[in-house]
C-alpha cells in the first residue's frame, strides 16, 4: 500500500524567495525514508484562506499532512488555528502547554537578559498555546509547541502534523512528529523507498536519455528523475526494495554505456571523490584562481577534514597579481591574454610551486557580462592542473551568466583534479 503524505510550506518570505525553503525538500526525504511518498509541496503566504484551501487540496488526496511555519507568537502566526478550523477542532487555550511555553519563554528571557513588557509577554504565550482541542501536543524546541491533529469525532481526513518554521525547530521536533500514534498508525506498514543517485560528467541530456528509452521497459517500478545541475547530470531513483533487481538494470546501461563519464554511484559529490582520493594518495592541493576569485578555494575547503590535503588558493585577479604572486611571466600574459591556455598553465604551477603543493589548479576565464572579444568570447575559460604524474587542461565555452560561468568554473576544475588523480592524464 502506497502512503502518500503531502506539505505545506507557509510563510510569505518563502513565497517571496526572500527565504529559500528548507523545510519542504527536508520533510519530504524524511517522509521517504518512512516510506511514505510525497507527492506535492505547496508553498503560501501568511493569509488564512490560502492557507485553508492548500490544506483542503492536499488532505482530499492524501494520508498525512505536514505543515511548517506560522506557530510563533505573532498575529501572522495562525496555522495552528486555521488547521484546527479544518479539522473541525476549535482552538482554545491549553493549561498544560501555557505552563511549558510560559517557563521556556522565561527561561529565555533570563538568560539572554531580556526585559519585556509582562503583558505582552503573555499574550505571546497564551497565543502559543492556543491550540485545537484534543490535538496531540508537541514539545516546544524553541518556545512554539507542535501538533497533531486529527479530524474532529464524525470526520474523516488525514491528521495533520504542525511544526515550527525554524528549521532547527522542525528538525528537532520531527522524532517526536513521527512518535505520535495518529502519525505512525499511518506510517504503519508503509514500504521503504530507497532512493539511488548517478552522477555523470561530460554526458549530454540527450544520449543520456537515449540510453534510458533503451531499457526503459525494463524499469517497472523504478521512478528515474534526471537533471542537469552545475554542470553534472544526475540520475536519481526511487524505488522500493522489492525493484532493486530493476534498479541493478538501470545502473548497468549507465555503466555500459558511459563508462568514462560517470563518477558516482553511491551518492559521494566531485568534491567526496577528490578529497578522498587526494587522501588515500597523501597528496596535497593548491589553487590559483583568476574569473572565480576565491570561490574554488571556497569549494575546497567547505568540506570538513579538508585541512589534510588542501593548503591554500591564491585569487589573483589583475594581472600583476599573478606575476608577484604565482610568478606567471608578465611577458606570457602579454603574449597570449590574461586568458589563455598558457597562463592557466603557469598559474596551475605557480600554486604549486607558491603552496609547496603536490596538485596546482589554475583557472582564468572570461566571466562576463564585460570583457568578451570575438577570439574570446564569454563563458570561454581555462583550467589547467598539475601534478606529480602529469597535467590536464582544458578549455570550456560555458553557457549562462556571470554567476553560473563561475560556479560551473569551480565544477569544472574540481573534475580535472578527479581525472589527473584517477590517472588521466594528457601530458
Ligand atoms: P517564530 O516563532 O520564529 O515566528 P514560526 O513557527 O511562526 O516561528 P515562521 O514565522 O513561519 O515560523 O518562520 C520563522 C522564521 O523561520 C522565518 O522568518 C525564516 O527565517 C525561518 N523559516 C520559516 N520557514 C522556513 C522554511 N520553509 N525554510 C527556511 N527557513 C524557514
Ligand atoms: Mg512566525
Amino acid at each position: 500500500m502506497t502512503v502518500r503524505a503531502g506539505v505545506v510550506v507557509t510563510g510569505t518570505e518563502v513565497l517571496t524567495g526572500r527565504v529559500t525553503d528548507r523545510n519542504g525538500p527536508w520533510l519530504a526525504e524524511q517522509l521517504r525514508a518512512l516510506g511514505a511518498d510525497v507527492g506535492r509541496i505547496v508553498v503560501v503566504g501568511d493569509r488564512p484562506d490560502d492557507l485553508e484551501a492548500a490544506l483542503r487540496h492536499l488532505m482530499a488526496d492524501h494520508d498525512l499532512v505536514v505543515t511548517s511555519g506560522g506557530l510563533g507568537p505573532t498575529a501572522d502566526d495562525l496555522t495552528a488555528r486555521v488547521v484546527g478550523d479544518v479539522q473541525g477542532r476549535p482552538s482554545e487555550l491549553h493549561e498544560e502547554t501555557y505552563a511549558v511555553v510560559r517557563a521556556v519563554v522565561d527561561e529565555l528571557m533570563r538568560r539572554r537578559g531580556w526585559t519585556a513588557d509582562p503583558a505582552a509577554v503573555d499574550a505571546g504565550t497564551r497565543k502559543q498555546a492556543t491550540v485545537p482541542v484534543g490535538a496531540h501536543v508537541l514539545p516546544p524546541v524553541g518556545t512554539a509547541p507542535g501538533l497533531v491533529v486529527t479530524p474532529a469525532d464524525g470526520r474523516d481526513g488525514p491528521p495533520v502534523v504542525v511544526l515550527p518554521g525554524p528549521p532547527s525547530e522542525l528538525r528537532g521536533m520531527w522524532p517526536d512528529a513521527v512518535a505520535a500514534p495518529a502519525v505512525r498508525a499511518v506510517l504503519a506498514g508503509a514500504p521503504a523507498l530507497l532512493e539511488d543517485t548517478v552522477r555523470l560528467w561530460g554526458t549530454l541530456e540527450a544520449d543520456l536519455a537515449q540510453s534510458l528509452r533503451r531499457v526503459e521497459d525494463r524499469l517497472d517500478g523504478l521512478e528515474v528523475s534526471t537533471c542537469l545541475r552545475g554542470g553534472e547530470l544526475e540520475v536519481v531513483t526511487r524505488y522500493a526494495p522489492d525493484a532493486a533487481d530493476r534498479l541493478e538494470v538501470l545502473r548497468g546501461a549507465l555503466l555500459t554505456d558511459f563508462p568514462r563519464t560517470v563518477f558516482s554511484t553511491d551518492g559521494s559529490t566531485v568534491d567526496d571523490v577528490v578529497g578522498d582520493a587526494l587522501v588515500a594518495r597523501g597528496w596535497t592541493v593548491a589553487a590559483a584562481e583568476s574569473c572565480t576569485g576565491g570561490l574554488l578555494g571556497g569549494r575546497l575547503t567547505a568540506r570538513s577534514g579538508s585541512s589534510a590535503y588542501v593548503l591554500g588558493s591564491v585569487a589573483a585577479y589583475a594581472n600583476t597579481a599573478k606575476t608577484a604572486l604565482l610568478g606567471v611571466p608578465a611577458a606570457l600574459v602579454a603574449e597570449h591574454g590574461a586568458v589563455s591556455p598558457q597562463v592557466a598553465d603557469a598559474m596551475a604551477d605557480g600554486a604549486r610551486t607558491a603552496f609547496g603543493a603536490d596538485v596546482g589548479i589554475g583557472v582564468t576565464g572570461v566571466a562576463g557580462p564585460g570583457g568578451g572579444t570575438p577570439e574570446r568570447p564569454v563563458g570561454t575559460v581555462h583550467v589547467a592542473v598539475a601534478g606529480p604524474s602529469g597535467r590536464r587542461a582544458r578549455t570550456l565555452h560555458l553557457p549562462g551568466g556571470r554567476e553560473q560561468v563561475r560556479a560551473i568554473t569551480v565544477t569544472a576544475a574540481l573534475h580535472e583534479v578527479r581525472l589527473l588523480l584517477a590517472g588521466d592524464v594528457t601530458g
